[in-house]
């Protein structure tokens, strides 16, 4: 069974109202021993630059007091999601900004997320204005590709191919022509010792699959990958460790018998 959940947001995020509090009550109810927060950090998000950022040190006082209160009922770890980016204009002051920060804040697990592409967030409309749905999702996985081979520092590739929740319903996507980057992704993140995070946000939200889905999963592990993390990504206490079920089903049909949780940035690997 899956008893960490290692990828939340709480009201330290710009899209989430959750208390902290609530978050981890919800974890204890749902009988988790392991539980980390990773609020989003997007410098220099497109839209509006002051979009999810959040105070460090505020951040660190608040998690490290309730990893405390907490400790007799859960291990609370400190994370954060990071928002990588590949554009040319950007890149070197966002390896910066993440660099300090990492070097600044002893976080227990780092997420490596592709978000933004070409300078906007595909979860909006306008991204896909002038791209075919296929050009849109092969730009978007050139992005991550590139984001993986060169920031350092984080352990898992956050929801790899996230980016078809959001591809417009009357757009058809080719996959494949996928088949490549993907393949040059995952041959990146073992290479580099990156795990692959198993997100299930988008279950929750009708979506069919797992991000990603059982099929990378699999040519993962045909690759020799065996660094697996799970996470609900909720942003409501409710939805702590949502579909959990569901991912292990997929995770241990694939051959799969470990998943890992991170302190001070070291695997440690728990048997389903
Ligand atoms: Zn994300
Ligand atoms: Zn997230």
């Amino acid at each position: 069974m899956i008893l960490a959940d290692i990828h939340t947001h709480t009201s330290f995020s710009t899209d989430s109202d959750a208390a902290p509090e609530a978050m981890l009550q919800s974890a204890v109810f749902r009988g988790l021993t392991t539980y980390c927060i990773t609020d989003h950090m997007d410098w220099l998000f497109p839209l509006d630059q002051g979009l999810f950022l959040f105070d460090p040190e505020e951040y660190f006082a608040k998690l490290t007091k309730l990893r405390d209160e907490w400790s007799d009922r859960i291990d609370l770890r400190i994370g954060v999601e990071l928002g990588l980016r590949d554009e040319e204009d950007v890149v070197e002051p966002v390896r910066q900004y993440y660099e300090e920060l990492l070097r600044k804040y002893p976080f227990d697990f780092v997420i490596g997320s592709t978000h933004c592409v070409c300078h906007t967030d595909p979860y909006y409309p306008q991204y896909w204005e002038d791209r075919t749905g296929t050009e849109g999702v092969l730009r978007y996985l050139e992005a991550e590709l590139w984001n993986m081979e060169h920031y350092d520092d984080f352990q898992v590739c956050g929801h790899l191919d996230y980016i078809l929740r959001y591809v417009p319903k009357n757009r058809r996507v080719n996959k494949d022509k996928l088949a490549d980057v993907i393949d040059a992704i995952l041959r990146t993140i073992i290479r580099r010792g990156i795990g692959l995070e198993i997100n299930t946000g988008a279950l929750r939200r009708n979506y069919p699959d797992t991000n990603p889905s059982a099929a990378i999963a699999a040519r993962y592990k045909e690759l020799g990958g065996t660094l697996i993390t799970v996470g609900s990504d909720a942003h409501f206490a409710e939805h702590v460790a949502a579909d959990f079920d569901r991912a292990e089903a997929m995770l241990t049909s694939l051959g799969f018998t470990s998943y890992a949780t991170f302190k001070a940035g070291q695997p440690e690997f728990h048997k389903f």
